[in-house]
């Protein structure tokens, strides 16, 4: 424990006790270490002055120098503001204050030489800044320590107690004296010799206070390098022991079962990528080890079926399977598609779910655990205590992102030797964050689409050309199509989403009349069974529209829809969208993703909607997404499961260093699996250190 560093941030000089809170709450910095690895968010060159007559309005903070003419309060009430005019002989700027316009008017001279700091902004027609910072100049070169001024984010909250980021800057700089000369190493010698890397102390110092362009850049890649290559240690260093600890069964056999389904029962020949994705399976399952891969593959390429077969291997060497599902929905779907693919097969497959009856269930326990059960689907439902196995060889769990180490450690526990574990996800995942989230794993990847599908076309509409889309569904549902019709639901109003989904499904209901034509509607709010009851009907082409929520996002099979209809598309993630097309284009027809927007469209949601209709490629969908949504987005870390945020590598940015950060790591953990040799003992202490203070490992799938 660093004695300097864990001082409670109220006494920090110029803290103080109501500060300290805010930046308790507002930040969780409660110690001078906290404070200390709070990282600026950009930098700003304080060496340029510009004149008034270059300033635009798209321009971030500027510098200017020059005098205020005079001053006047303008407006009343609310809109009340004073106006500074400043000139610097080259024009003249408005400099506008809402706020403490008291304090401001007292403190500033006219005619008085000043620096001029803020965010030029265009209001009716003229330039302006509002709330900039107006220092005499000699104040204005003590307060910036280094050429470029560090910005720190501050929430409102904060502002409004003081803490804007000039005032973060200064408690920065009263920290430093206190902390200088007392900041540990954290990694070892040999490592930042080996990489020429900053010491450091020297890297903090430059993060917050950077003399120049390049020693920042260096701060800023040791501390990049230094987050990176512990997380991965962190997830390789749980692999080694994992692979230490933990035997495989060795499945040698491909026996009878593998056979059959073969040669009698497969119903279309594999794509190249499912025939090596076996191959890797069933290399993994016969090496003694356990397997822990995870399966990509973009939507509709076909994963089921390699699940299947893999757990067809596992039958042949005397083991169970069980396969889980996020929802009953889809575990049910596939209980009917592998009943159906293993038609005239000796095989007992079970579905094990939360509406299963008591009877039910009891009877499929027993026949679990004396073995006559041997494939079990369902949802979370089968990781429960109650179900015990007679011999768990395999657990195939698809289409999930938020399944933890800590419940597959669990899963570990059904058998005396842990089964191998195949994770699916069709949300293909940017290389450098499955290096993070599921870092522990093998990867395999099913890049090829089974043959004959024609590839979705996908068009953008303005809302005000539904009528033409309504008679484009009409005559695709003449030829005997289905069409799906999908509504966000807005996290924040959940009402005001049902509502626009009631609205849709009568609008459809009207154009779409009874007898003819029939639609179905499906949403969160409904219950379990009503829900599997309408799907059902949709899916056995009892209905032609289904008209949803995207409950219907992970997986639904419907091979006969052909159009994906997507409601007020901005509103949609990239991914989800991508997710949401995937349920169409699933048989020989061709298919249409039909993205209806609002004129008015965000930059980002612009963006989002061009990839789409540019893209069909699941992978460059995911890079774009990372690229558009940025590491630190909340959406981004919680939809990936990701637990921790990074304080300064960013995944979109940093694939490079990641890969070289955990190829070294690698190469540590080869030569020493426990990290017990003498130059490797910073490193153990290190990942101790970190294990307790930042992340929550388990909840990292
Ligand atoms: P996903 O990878 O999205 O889970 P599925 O396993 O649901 O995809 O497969 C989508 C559809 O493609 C299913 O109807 C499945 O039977 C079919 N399919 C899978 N593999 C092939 C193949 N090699 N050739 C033709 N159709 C296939
Ligand atoms: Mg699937």
């Amino acid at each position: 424990m660093n004695q300097a560093l864990v001082q409670d941030i109220k006494f920090l000089p110029g803290a103080g006790p109501k500060k300290a809170a805010t930046l308790n709450k507002e930040l969780e910095i409660f110690t001078f270490q906290d404070l200390l690895y709070y990282y600026p968010y950009k930098y700003i060159d304080r060496t340029k002055i510009f004149t008034v007559r270059e300033a635009t309005g798209n321009m971030a903070y500027i510098q200017l120098k020059g005098k205020i003419q005079r001053m006047e309060e303008i407006g009343e009430g609310a809109k009340k503001r004073m106006v500074a005019y400043f000139t610097d002989g080259t024009g003249v700027m408005e400099l506008v204050w809402f706020k403490g316009i008291a304090y401001a008017k007292k403190s500033l001279d006219i005619n008085k030489e000043y620096i001029v700091f803020g965010k030029p902004a265009v209001f009716g027609g003229k330039i302006n800044i509002a709330h900039p910072d107006v220092e005499e100049p000699d104040v204005a070169r003590v307060s910036v320590t280094g050429k470029l001024q560090a910005l720190y984010h501050t929430t409102e909250k904060m502002k409004r107690g003081y803490l804007n980021s000039k005032a973060m800057l200064k408690l920065q700089q009263n920290l430093w004296p206190m902390v200088k000369g007392k900041i540990h190493e954290t990694l070892p010698q040999w490592i930042t010799e080996k990489l020429k890397l900053m010491p450091l102390e020297m890297a903090l110092f430059n993060i917050h206070f950077p003399t120049n362009g390049d020693l920042l850049k260096k701060a800023q890649f040791r501390l990049k390098f230094e987050e990176l290559f512990y997380i991965q240690l962190k997830i390789l260093s749980m692999k080694t022991d994992r692979n230490r600890r933990f035997k495989g069964n060795r499945f040698e056999k491909i026996g009878f079962n593998f056979n059959t389904f073969y040669e009698q029962n497969l119903p279309f020949e594999l794509t190249g990528a499912q025939k090596r994705v076996l191959r890797e399976i069933r290399k993994d399952m016969g090496s003694g080890r356990q397997m822990n891969r995870l399966l990509q593959g973009d939507v509709g390429s076909g994963k089921t079926m390699v699940a299947l077969m893999a757990g067809l291997m596992a039958l042949d060497n005397g083991f169970q399977v069980c396969i889980m599902a996020p929802t009953e929905i889809l575990a049910n779907q596939h209980y009917v598609s592998v009943v159906e693919f293993l038609d005239g097969m000796p095989v007992q497959v079970g579905l094990l779910t939360g509406s299963t009856r008591k009877k039910a269930r009891t009877e499929l326990h027993e026949k679990l655990q004396n073995g006559q059960m041997q494939i079990l689907i369902g949802t979370h439902a089968l990781i429960e205590d109650s179900v015990q196995y007679q011999n768990l060889g395999l657990v195939v769990i698809d289409e999930q992102h938020r399944f933890g180490v800590a419940q597959r450690a669990r899963l570990w526990n059904k058998n005396t030797v842990p089964p191998h574990v195949l994770v699916m996800t069709a949300t293909p995942i940017p290389r450098t964050l499955a290096m993070t989230i599921y870092g522990d794993l093998e990867v395999s990847v099913i890049d090829e689409l089974p043959p004959g599908r024609k590839p979705i076309q996908t068009l953008h509409y303005f809302h005000n050309k539904h009528r033409e889309v309504f008679g484009f569904m009409k005559k695709q549902i003449e030829l005997g199509r289905q069409v799906y019709v999908v509504y966000p639901l807005i996290q924040e109003s959940e009402k005001l989403s049902y509502k626009d989904l009631e609205q849709g499904y009568e609008q459809i209901c009207s154009y779409f009349p009874k007898p003819k034509y029939k639609v179905s509607m499906v949403h969160g709010k409904m219950k379990a069974a009503d829900k599997d009851a309408e799907m059902q009907l949709f899916v056995e082409g009892k209905t032609n529209i289904m008209v949803a929520t995207t409950v219907i996002e992970v997986g639904v099979n419907v091979p006969n829809a052909s159009v994906m209809v997507i409601e007020s598309s901005e509103k949609f993630g990239l991914s989800q969208l991508h997710q949401l097309r995937g349920r169409v284009g699933r048989g020989a027809n061709q298919s249409y993703c039909i993205l209806m927007s609002d004129y008015k469209l965000s930059k980002e949601g612009r963006k989002r909607l061009d990839t789409m209709v540019r893209t069909n490629d699941g992978f460059e969908i995911a890079e774009a997404d990372l690229k558009l949504r940025g590491p630190g987005d909340m959406e981004g870390t919680q939809q990936s499961g990701m637990a921790f945020d990074l304080k300064i590598a960013n995944l979109s940015k940093d694939g490079q260093l990641l890969q070289y950060a955990r190829d070294i790591a690698e190469k540590i953990l080869d030569d020493d699996p426990v990290l017990d040799k003498e130059g490797n003992r910073l490193l153990k202490e290190q990942l101790k250190v970190l294990q307790k203070a930042q992340f929550n490992w388990s909840s990292i799938s």
